[in-house]
């Protein structure tokens, strides 16, 4: 299970083209070269900035409570609620008991939470060991 929640600046590096594959094209009268991402992916050269968009949502997708658990105070998602979801926030006010809060209210109750949730902030993001703040 997927607890860790990389950065976009880690995703980007994941997912750099590295490379090209080569297919044999019309019953090989003709090849045809195509970048190839990091991550093995290879496609035309135009779909690889959607790849990376999707491996970002991706991993920015929660589908489990134990993901849910594991997330650290401060963190926001947004779920799959209603057709545009609801944003949480976790407590990063020491009210440990009440973990998630919704439109200024106590959330008691994960299964309120509808799964997958989309990670819209998390804190490590904002500490970065690389990265260079002002
Ligand atoms: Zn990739």
């Amino acid at each position: 299970m997927n607890t860790k929640h990389p950065s976009l600046s880690q995703v980007l590096a994941d997912h750099q083209l590295s490379g090209d594959s080569r297919f044999s094209h019309k019953n090989g009268q003709s090849m045809v070269q195509w970048p190839k991402c990091a991550c093995g992916w290879s496609d035309h050269p135009n779909r690889h900035p959607e790849h990376v968009e999707q491996m970002w949502r991706e991993a920015r997708t929660i589908t489990s409570s134990e993901q849910l658990d594991a997330l650290p105070a401060g963190t926001v998602i947004r779920d799959h609620q209603s057709e545009f979801g609801c944003i949480f926030e976790k407590s990063a006010d020491g009210e440990g008991e009440v973990p998630w809060w919704h439109d200024g209210e106590p959330h008691y109750d994960l299964t309120e939470i509808n799964l997958s949730a989309l990670l819209i902030h998390h804190p490590d993001w904002d500490t970065e060991p690389h990265t260079e703040r002002r």
